[in-house]
C-alpha cells in the first residue's frame, strides 16, 4: 500500500528565492491533497536569495490569514542560516518567536558573523576537496555548529543536513534527539543515502520529508523521500508527516 504525506514543511516563495507567490504556493498546497503546508523562506544573509529582512516573516504571516481554511492549516517559518561558530541565526529570537515554525540549515553563501566564521564554515566549505585538513576542518565546523544552534534555538528541523556542507551523522542525530528536533529527508534535492539515513534513526532521531519546493508544481511531492526512508528500514512512526494508518 502506498504511503502519503499530510504535510510540506518547507516551501519557499517570491519573498526569498521562490518562483511564485505566497498564494500560488498555499493554492498547490490545496491542490496536492495536504492538510498543513510551512511557507519558509530563506533568512536574510543568505546571500542573493534571503528575504529582505526578518520583517518580511511577520508581514507574511499578518497574510495568510486569508488563505486559512478547514482543509488546509497555513503556517508561516522562516529558513534560517547559520551565520556564526557559536550557532548564531540570521533571524533575531524575537521575530523567530511569533512564528509557528523554525528551520535552520548550512547553506554555502552566506554572510558569516566574523573572521573565524568565515574561516571556518565558508572558507573551509569551499576548500574541503583540496585537503584532508580542511575537509575535517569543515565537517567539525559544521556539526559543532548545528549542534550549538540546537541547544539555543527551537529547531523544528535541520534542512537537507550534509548537502553539500557534510557532517558527522551521529553526533548531529543524537542532538537532533535530545533537542525533539527533526531530520529531514529533502526531496527537492535528493543527495541522501540509506545507510546515512539508517545511521541516523539509529540515534532515535524522527524524520520529517519535505519537498523544499521553489514552484508550486513540487509542492507536497514528497514519495520519493518515503522511498529512501523504506529502504533505510525507517518505520512509518519514526517519520512525522506521513499519513498513518494506511
Ligand atoms: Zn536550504
Ligand atoms: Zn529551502
Amino acid at each position: 500500500m502506498p504511503q502519503s504525506f499530510r504535510a510540506d514543511y518547507h516551501v519557499h516563495t517570491r519573498r526569498s528565492d521562490g518562483r511564485a507567490s505566497a498564494g500560488a504556493m498555499v493554492a498547490a498546497a490545496r491542490r496536492a491533497g495536504l492538510a498543513e503546508v510551512a511557507l519558509t523562506d530563506h533568512g536574510p544573509r543568505n546571500i542573493g536569495v534571503g528575504v529582505n529582512s526578518a520583517g518580511v516573516y511577520l508581514d507574511l504571516k499578518r497574510r495568510v490569514a486569508a488563505w486559512q481554511g478547514d482543509d488546509l492549516r497555513v503556517l508561516v517559518g522562516a529558513e534560517a542560516n547559520i551565520v556564526g561558530l557559536n550557532g548564531e541565526i540570521d533571524i533575531p529570537a524575537a521575530v523567530y518567536r511569533q512564528l509557528d515554525l523554525l528551520l535552520v540549515g548550512l547553506h554555502p553563501y552566506v554572510l558569516p558573523r566574523g573572521l573565524q566564521a568565515a574561516r571556518d564554515l565558508v572558507l573551509a566549505n569551499q576548500l574541503q576537496g583540496c585537503s584532508r585538513r580542511w575537509r575535517e576542518r569543515a565537517v567539525e565546523a559544521n556539526t559543532r555548529t548545528l549542534i550549538a544552534a540546537l541547544e539555543q534555538h527551537p529547531i523544528f528541523c535541520i534542512t537537507h543536513p550534509g548537502l553539500g556542507m557534510s557532517v558527522d551523522i551521529e553526533p548531529l542525530a543524537r542532538a537532533c534527539a535530545r533537542a525533539g528536533a527533526l531530520w529531514e529527508v529533502n526531496v527537492g534535492h535528493l543527495y541522501q543515502q540509506p545507510g546515512e539515513l539508517a545511521r541516523a534513526a539509529a540515534c532515535g532521531v524522527k524524520f520529517v520529508v519535505n519537498s523544499d519546493a521553489h514552484q508550486p508544481a513540487t509542492v507536497g511531492r514528497l514519495e520519493e523521500g518515503w522511498a529512501i526512508l523504506r529502504t533505510a528500514g525507517v518505520p512509518p512512526e519514526q517519520v512525522v508527516n506521513l499519513r498513518q494508518g494506511f
